[in-house]
């Protein structure tokens, strides 16, 4: 199949309100005829279904928690970007632009990226109209903050619980829908697969997770909102729920996967402390405004951090990358601490952790002023660590964070199926191999207020639909293999915990596809991942029965998915011979050991196709074109 982006003509500042214009429309009279399923209520699902709603369209939406307000989205600390240039900095929605795509070290395509960069001001205005709580400055004016990659503040936050604030908003919308019955929401529903009749995404099937009951939904268009993948790693900051399976599962019904390997590793996480840990906590990028990165210079120094002088310390970050210092982004500020942690520079019990320390902040801005910026982080760090970071520095380590591949979608936000739109951290579409901090929300929003109200309209209005129900073949046989899969994860009657396996999985990612990989890791990662998905199969335990509320046959469903997919991801890791942002394959490094692309030979999309059960997937290339940004090796010196 060709990858057919559909990147409309014309400059580029000027492809989406062109394109806007060029899209059919849907008379608002007809919209009420059109049903759209919306899978996931964090900030993409729920901005999608109360726009969606809001235009007349009948939406379904679904989510695994009890509440749409409990997705992922309410954990998202820090902030979302825009170019307002509010502080007067030189921002501007082209500089937005090019930090994003330089960020995302030139694997993004130039369209999304700037069409991304002119949403991101309607966001914050749509926002602010709901009461979303922005800080503001003593003025009254909404307030800025720095984040990583960029020389301008342009992060707008509500203290550290931006995410939360930001899906209260979307929350409401949601529900002034649901109150006006035009969105039926499904909660304690999880998506097993994806109904495709002649070739177009017209429903899906789920599990009532309370029931244990099957059920079948059909709908015109099928729009994803799932989130990332990053528990594929075990250990992730990312919420016990997150997961893969929709994605995966549209997957093997034909949508292609880009980019799976290019993963995020957050550099400023609490460190892992011990083998029974089950969840990574983020300390927010919004920390190293004001926090410094250093480590002991002598390797094997086990002084307590008061203990050591200032000209016995190593800021090495500040040293290393004067232009942005402690800001650098997150892949460069992640390797850079492993890189320390290797040298034997690691700090606190495991040595595997570096400092971030306030002591000059307070004595610069007063202790009030960071409490007012981020009090509940350091409430936060306290509760988990038992340590005062007012008193002493936070021990900081990175974390799988957030996951750039996703299904592959094109200007539309379409996959490769028709009729299955995907948004938010499920696609792959804006971020390139490194995403910046505070544009996961930015992007969230953006296609679920202001992308795909447009999209969907087109694809509806040009698409002529046969009749469907619950009833036809299509959905019948796709709920008949989601219900075998059920009864064959209950009768392996093994030994092992699902989570045994899922802790295992992990560690392999961890250690072979994580923050640095090599060909001969990714291989023989290759074959262990192999050998335990045939092991899991053959002696995993899911106690209970289906008819009923069973978190182990849901985590076993979701383990049994991570198990096929850490296989692509390794096999994409594999397939791209060079480094780039999160990707860090160290044979491709330059002398000072940066990420070195090879953009005579990689800059593209890696797509790949299901081909069936234990074959090798297909490959697919979308190749990259830089008309308006140079390729330049990146630098933040
Ligand atoms: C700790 C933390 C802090 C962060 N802070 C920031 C920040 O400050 N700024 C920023 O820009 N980004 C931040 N991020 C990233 C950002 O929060 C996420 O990328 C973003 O919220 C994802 O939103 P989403 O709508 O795509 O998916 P999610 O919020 O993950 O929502 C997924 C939805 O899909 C549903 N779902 C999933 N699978 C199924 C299924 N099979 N069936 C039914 N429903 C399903 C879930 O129930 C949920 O409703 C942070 C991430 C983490 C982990």
């Amino acid at each position: 199949m060709q990858l057919d982006a559909k990147i409309p003509a014309g400059p580029l500042a000027q492809k989406w309100d062109r394109h806007r214009f060029e899209l059919k429309l849907v008379n608002p009279a007809n919209k009420r005829k059109f049903d759209i399923i919306v899978v996931g209520t964090g900030l993409a699902g729920g901005a999608a279904s109360a726009s969606l709603a809001e235009l007349g369209y009948n939406v379904k939406t679904f989510c695994i928690q009890d509440s749409p307000r409990r997705a992922h989205s309410i954990a998202a600390q820090g902030g979302i970007n825009a170019a307002k240039n509010y502080t007067n900095e030189g921002d501007s929605i082209w500089r937005l632009f090019y930090d994003t795509v330089k960020g995302g070290d030139f694997r993004a395509r130039e369209a999304n990226v700037y069409r991304l960069a002119q949403i991101s001001n309607n966001i914050i205005d749509q926002c602010v109209a709901q009461g979303v709580p922005f800080a503001r400055d003593y003025g009254g004016l909404l307030a800025n903050r720095s984040f990583g990659g960029a020389q301008v503040s342009r992060t707008f936050y509500a203290r550290g619980q931006t995410g939360q604030q930001l899906l209260l908003g979307a929350y409401s919308a949601l529900m002034r829908q649901v109150g006006l019955g035009k969105v039926q929401m499904f909660p304690r529903r999880e998506m097993l697969d994806l109904v495709v009749a002649n070739g177009q995404a017209r429903g899906i099937v789920v599990r009532n997770l309370i029931t244990g009951q099957i059920e079948t939904h059909a709908a015109h268009a099928v729009v994803l909102c799932t989130g990332g993948y990053g528990n594929v790693f075990f250990l992730s900051t990312n919420a016990m729920a997150s997961n893969v399976s929709a994605s995966f599962k549209a997957y093997k019904r034909g949508a292609y996967f880009a980019n799976p390997c290019f993963t995020q590793i957050h550099p400023t996480c609490i460190p892992v402390h011990g083998t029974y840990q089950s969840k990574l906590t983020l300390m927010s990028e919004s920390l190293r405004n004001d926090g410094r990165v250093w480590v002991p210079q002598k390797p094997g120094d086990n002084r307590s951090p008061q203990q050591i002088p200032e000209d016995e310390r190593d800021y090495y970050l500040e040293s290393k990358y004067p232009s942005f210092g402690n800001l650098v982004p997150r892949d460069v500020a992640s390797r850079n601490a492993k890189e320390q942690c290797d040298m034997g520079k690691g700090v606190g019990e495991t040595k595997l952790a570096v400092y971030l320390d306030f002591a000059d902040a307070i004595k610069r801005d007063g202790r009030e002023a960071i409490e007012r910026k981020y009090g509940n982080l350091f409430q936060m760090y306290e509760k988990i660590t038992g340590e005062d970071p007012y008193e002493t520095p936070m021990m900081i380590y990175p974390a799988v964070h957030y996951t750039m591949g996703g299904l592959w979608v094109d200007y539309n936000l379409m996959s490769t199926i028709d009729g299955l739109f995907v948004l938010g951290e499920a696609n792959f579409s804006d971020h390139g191999a490194n995403r910046l901090g505070a544009s996961a929300l930015m992007q969230g929003l953006a296609d679920g207020y202001f992308v795909i109200p447009y999209t969907i309209g087109g694809y509806i209005a040009r698409t002529s639909f046969g009749s469907v129900t619950p009833d036809t073949a299509a959905f019948k046989d796709t709920a008949r293999e989601a219900s075998d899969r059920i009864e064959k994860l209950l009768s392996i009657n093994g030994k092992r915990t699902v989570d045994d396996f899922h802790r295992q999985l992990g560690q392999i990612m961890w250690d072979y596809c994580g923050m640095a990989r090599n060909n001969q890791g990714l291989e023989k990662a290759r074959g262990m991942i192999q050998e335990l998905r045939a092991e899991f199969w053959q002696n995993a335990v899911v106690p209970g029965d289906d008819k009923d509320f069973n978190q182990s046959l849901e985590r076993a469903g979701r383990v049994a998915d991570f198990m096929e997919f850490a296989e692509l991801m390794v096999i994409d890791a594999l397939a791209r011979q060079e480094s780039c942002g999160g990707h860090f394959n160290e044979a491709y490094q330059t002398e000072e050991n940066e990420a070195k692309r090879d953009d005579e030979n990689f800059c593209h999309v890696a797509a790949w196709s299901h081909t069936g059960p234990d074959k090798e997937p297909e490959f697919h290339k979308e190749p990259l074109i830089f008309e308006n940004v140079e390729l330049t090796q990146r630098s933040y010196k």
